[in-house]
């Protein structure tokens, strides 16, 4: 069996408790080495065999965990953040569902999530967004035609940038393009959750400048809408003393603040 774990965005305390057990229990761990933090690994089995994916291929890593299959252990692949974004874990799957390896995933606390901590950020303010677009610039990996950053910029939404930290000259323009504002509030977050975090905030037009003057050039996220710095938005109906939910009957008239 694999068992897909997110390892969530770096902190080691921010693994799920289910996905700390199964690392526990694991006979073989794969672990992204680029960004998953080591620490993590502190805890599995004394026997454990662990194998950093950052030097391996996709093919080398299936052959791992088809061994380690035909032994009848157990594998941890270990995803940074949640597995599900650009976690590359599709094309594992298919050639595991190919072989007859079965498998099952335990979700982690996406690094998106891990930013918006690092900011005390809401996403999605009443009235000023209520959509999270996730995107990356298209850099060496293409990225679709209809996906382009200034087709999204067009909504306004907020919009949270992987893998696009050494392309922000470029990203201010396409944001500008579409529509976002020179003196739109964005912010980058460098390392979310780690010992190193680093968070800034600064505009769409000064990204670039930003990060030169930090020397962040990897492993940041950028986040861009005027939820990062709101002026003014509207307050949540859902604890409004005049609006009756499922679970509290709304006063009319009721104080307004
Ligand atoms: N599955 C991961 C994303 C993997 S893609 C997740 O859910 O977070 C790798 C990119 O994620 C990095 O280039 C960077 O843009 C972002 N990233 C991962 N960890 C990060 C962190 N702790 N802080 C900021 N950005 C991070």
């Amino acid at each position: 069996m694999v068992h897909f774990v997110g390892a969530g965005p770096g902190a080691p305390d921010l693994i799920t408790v289910r996905g700390q057990r199964l690392l526990s229990e694991a006979d073989v761990v794969i672990y992204a080495g680029s960004l998953v933090n080591p620490k993590l690994l502190e805890h599995v089995k004394k026997e454990c065999d662990i194998y950093n994916s950052a030097r391996m291929t996709l093919e080398e890593v299936i052959a791992v965990m088809e061994n380690a299959e035909k032994a009848e252990l157990t594998t941890v692949r270990l995803h940074t953040g949640d597995p599900s974004i650009y976690g590359a874990v599709r094309e594992q799957m298919d050639l595991l569902d190919n072989r007859g390896i079965p498998y099952d995933s335990c979700p982690g606390v996406s690094s998106f999530c891990g930013a918006a901590a690092a900011l005390n950020l809401e996403y999605t303010l009443p009235g000023i967004s209520q959509s999270v677009v996730i995107t990356r610039i298209e850099g060496r990996t293409p990225v679709p035609d209809k996906e382009r950053i200034e087709d999204f910029a067009g909504h306004g939404a907020t919009m949270v940038l992987f893998l696009s930290t050494g392309l922000l000259g470029e990203l201010s323009e396409k944001l500008c393009m579409g529509g976002y504002k020179k003196d739109t509030p964005a912010a980058i977050v460098y390392k979310a959750t780690w010992p190193e975090e680093e968070a800034y905030i600064c505009t769409v037009g000064t990204l670039e400048i930003t990060a030169k003057k930090h020397n962040i050039t990897k492993t940041a996220l950028i986040i861009v809408g005027n939820v990062v710095l709101p002026d003014s938005y509207d307050r949540s109906k859902l604890y409004h003393p005049e609006f009756t939910t499922e679970f509290r009957r709304g006063r009319k008239g009721a104080e307004k603040s």
